[in-house]
């Protein structure tokens, strides 16, 4: 529609000549359309929530070049969505649920052309005015509260092809590398961005057709499982470790400690597992065992969760390989004291050394000296996948026995260090990439045969009550 011509201020210090276009006046000026029937149609709340001016015929039930009929068919909208999600969501137990709708896509740049018409900022927002009228048709329909807490995670989208259409192929438009000529250079022929909100004709199209319920997906927050957990038994690693498709180790201390877990609470086959740092596969953890977290994804059922019998559970079906202690349900907050833990607290280990020539005169010097520190770069072996630094860490005691059974010559060496230590490097060397270590400190080429981590220094998971156990 033809818009009205604009009439610049007699105020005006310098009066553009009539024979060239009139600049755009600020926004404030278009308060008051020229024209009312260049608005519209719009629905009744869309009139009312943007404050605009209107003739009554064109107020219409349904359609709205605005919300494009999101608002008015609000409460089947909602219960469309609902019933989409219903069967999916009463499988949990989860009491309540928070909810994240999509709405077309066309209404931001359809809400900017009727905010610049109107004046500037308008607090009116479709998606709180639908929200309003949704939840307590969906709470109806799920048989569940609303809360922003969740746990139950409902994201539902509400499409509207005929505006989403073109709006999809402008984005592809956009993301299709221009043709550019062969001594072009670049940022010459750079298509829009397609993050930049189209510019409207003013007012927008008329919808033709009602939006409907798009892709809809159901998740719950996680639940997390703390616990200790022993390692009795070499060659077995901490995670699922494959190599081209192949297993390296028959068993995983993840997949142990979260045996039976999927079946208890009907969670995603993938559970996440956290521990207070790591030990190789061919390394045992004894002692008190070490700090470790499972993330449960999308339970379906929480309510029936008892730790001690999942510990049980694993305990007897790996029994003298993996054993779970401590197990209870832990919060988020109670997470995080694993993760710092790991950065730390202080770590003793017991190890099997094979080091010639080494008199009990060296021994004793060993075994009497202070706490010291050790610079020690990535080892070799993980350079691979870790970044190449010198950590400083610092030896806190060192205690060599000589075992003296006729095998050679065989030394039961206890030490504690700080957290993130690499064991094997400081008894070897790692071709000089620790320094000192323990061969350094020898003069002599030190072997590790065996390791076993015997404690783990951080109280975790925090002591419970027996009621607040599954809190
Ligand atoms: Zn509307």
């Amino acid at each position: 529609m033809a818009m009205v011509p604009l009439v610049t201020s007699e105020m005006d210090p310098a009066p553009a000549p009539t024979s060239t276009p009139v600049a755009p006046p600020a926004a404030h000026e278009y308060s008051m359309p020229a024209v009312p029937a260049a608005m519209g149609p719009l629905c009744t709340l869309c009139a009312t929530g943007l404050r605009l001016s209107f003739l009554e015929d064109l107020l219409t039930p349904s359609s709205c070049t605005h919300c494009l009929g999101v608002l008015p068919h609000a409460e089947s909208l909602a219960r469309a969505l609902a019933e989409t999600v219903r069967d999916e969501v009463v499988a949990y137990d989860a009491p309540s649920f928070a909810v994240e709708i999509m709405l077309p896509r066309a209404l931001a740049g359809r809400h900017t052309a009727y905010v610049e018409r109107a004046g500037g900022y308008i607090a009116f927002e479709v998606r709180k005015e639908f929200a309003k009228r949704a939840v307590p048709v969906m709470e109806e329909v799920l048989g569940k509260r609303y809360s922003t807490e969740g746990p139950l995670r409902l994201l539902l989208a509400i499409t509207h092809a005929e505006t989403d259409a073109p709006i999809a192929a402008r984005a592809a438009e956009a993301r299709r590398p221009a043709k550019r000529g062969r001594f072009e250079g670049r940022g010459k022929a750079d298509p829009p961005a397609a993050s930049q909100p189209e510019r409207l004709p003013f007012p927008p199209s008329t919808p033709t057709t009602l939006p409907i319920v798009g892709a809809c997906t159901v998740r719950r927050d996680p639940i997390y499982l703390g616990g200790r957990y022993l390692k009795l038994e070499r060659h077995i690693s901490q995670t699922l470790w494959r190599i081209k498709g192949q297993r390296k180790t028959e068993l995983s201390v993840a997949e142990c400690v979260s045996f039976g877990v999927a079946d208890m609470t009907q969670c995603d086959a993938e559970i996440g597992f956290l521990s207070a740092g790591r030990e190789d596969a061919d390394v045992r953890m004894l002692g008190t065992g070490r700090p470790f977290v499972l993330e449960v994804r999308n339970a379906r059922k929480v309510d029936g969760i008892d730790p001690v019998a999942l510990a049980e559970r694993a305990n007897k079906e790996f029994a003298g390989k993996v054993q779970v202690s401590r197990m209870c349900v832990v919060n988020k907050d109670e997470v995080k004291q694993v993760k710092e833990g790991e950065e730390l607290k202080a770590k003793e280990y017991t190890c099997l050394v094979w080091a010639p020539g080494v008199d009990q005169r060296k021994v004793d010097e060993i075994n009497a000296l202070p706490a010291f520190q050790i610079d020690q770069h990535t080892p070799l072996r993980v350079l691979h996948r870790r970044p190449n630094l010198m950590r400083p860490k610092t030896v806190h005691w060192i205690r060599m026995t000589p075992l003296n059974d006729g095998q050679g010559p065989l030394y039961r060496v206890t030490l504690e260090t700080q957290a993130g230590a690499y064991i094997k490097e400081f008894i070897m060397g790692d071709t000089g990439r620790t320094r000192p270590s323990l061969s350094s400190l020898l003069g002599t080429h030190a072997d590790i045969l065996e390791l076993d981590v015997t404690k783990v220094a951080l109280e975790w998971p925090p002591a419970r009550t027996a009621d607040a156990s599954t809190a």
